[in-house]
């Protein structure tokens, strides 16, 4: 069997954690659902692990293709540091193979089809604090599928001070769930659609597995996170759907999880549906709060559902309009107006970033002057 040709970024490739040998040197990836019981010289169905010599190992790892920094709202993340800046990177490839994907140029993608940069956790973080951004976001593609990066990254952000968050489909096995999430702050989970008819079809993977990743979330972490779902005509805006959707958010993960209600638009393999009206998410968004959720956003359109409301007297507490925060009203974390407690990060929790110009961060950081951040 011809071996892959690796576009090899790195000095020596990293060999991947979660996974095991087997028969014939094939070796079986665990990290996600997927289980890829991968044949030598292959990859599995994210692109970016890879056996060689009967071992996996990862390409994503200190590769990024797309590096960024962006408005914390974008994640969606409504009660994290409102109004911050996130260093935002990804990499190439995903596990899932969702038609509507919005970052296919990266996420469909084979390792060496896009152009990536050598950019170890140190750096990273370096850039991070460079650019004034006290988080760092794991993002634009599926970053479970390079765990061993997100989980080193977070390990030199912790000792800067620097909150870390992944933005994520929640398609993660049991096995590396906590080697992943017991480092980070927090998350944005997609719940792409409450039937698994949609994962089936659409996405090609299983809604059970995001499930039990939400609810692991809420009994088993202190990540703060919120869940997007993203509507599109025709394939999961029924509002049954949507009722069932928020039912068993608040069933199982109470009414305070933000629930963020965004809009579609044409692209990948999704051409052929049109954009969501603001109604079907104004109407989602109400069907959410009747059902008894407290903090139900809408996004990817200009709305007043992009507000957070307080749940006891009804006041706008943060105004936003798309992703730039207009006005704070919370003071210490409650309404100035009715004194409710609304849940959320609003203060960095590590205190003050640590960064000074003559750090040994700043050198690290000044090697990546060609980025123009
Ligand atoms: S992380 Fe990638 S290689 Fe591993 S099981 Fe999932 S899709 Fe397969």
């Amino acid at each position: 069997m011809q071996e892959l040709k690796v576009l090899q970024k790195t000095a020596t490739l990293h060999e991947a954690r979660w996974w095991e040998p087997e028969p014939g040197g094939k070796v079986h990836c665990y990290l996600c659902p997927r289980h890829c019981h991968i044949g030598p010289g292959q990859s599995g169905f994210c692109f970016i692990r890879i056996n060689q010599g009967g071992k996996l190992y990862s390409l994503g790892y200190a590769s990024p293709a797309a590096i960024q920094i962006d408005p914390i709202e974008k994640k969606p993340l409504n009660h994290f540091l409102p109004g911050t800046r996130i260093f935002s990177l990804g990499t190439a490839g995903c596990n899932m193979g969702c038609f509507f994907c919005q970052n296919w140029d990266i996420s469909k993608s084979r390792h060496d089809q896009v152009h990536s940069r050598y950019l170890p956790p140190e750096d990273v973080v370096a850039l991070a604090l460079r650019y004034g951004c006290p988080s760092i976001a794991f993002t634009y593609n599926e970053p479970t599928i390079w765990g061993e990066y997100v989980v080193d990254i977070c390990h030199v952000a912790k000792q800067y001070g620097l909150n870390t968050v992944m933005v994520t489909n929640g398609y993660v096995t049991y096995e590396a769930f906590h080697d992943i999430y017991d480092h980070v702050d927090a998350a944005n989970v997609d719940l792409k659609a409450f039937t698994e008819q949609f994962y089936a079809k659409i996405t090609l993977t299983h809604l059970k597995p995001v499930l039990e990743t939400l609810t692991w979330l809420k009994q088993e972490t202190n990540v703060w996170f919120e869940i997007t779902n993203l509507i599109i005509p025709t394939l999961n805006d029924d509002p049954k759907e949507i009722r069932s959707l928020a039912e068993w958010v608040l069933e199982h993960l109470g009414p305070d999880v933000p629930l963020h209600f965004t809009a579609f638009h044409p692209d990948f393999k999704l051409r052929d549906k049109p954009p969501t009206p603001p109604e079907t998410l104004h109407r989602a968004r109400r069907l959410a709060l009747d059902v008894g959720l407290h903090f139900v956003y809408e996004g990817n359109i200009f709305s007043e559902g992009a507000h957070t409301y307080c749940p006891g007297c009804g006041v706008i507490l943060i105004r936003r309009s798309w992703h730039d925060v207009l006005e704070n009203r919370l003071r210490k974390g409650t309404c100035p107006d009715c004194g409710c407690t609304i849940p959320g990060v609003w203060t960095n929790p590590y205190g003050k970033t640590k960064h000074k110009p003559h750090h040994p961060t700043a050198q690290l950081a000044a090697k990546h002057d060609d980025l123009n951040l």
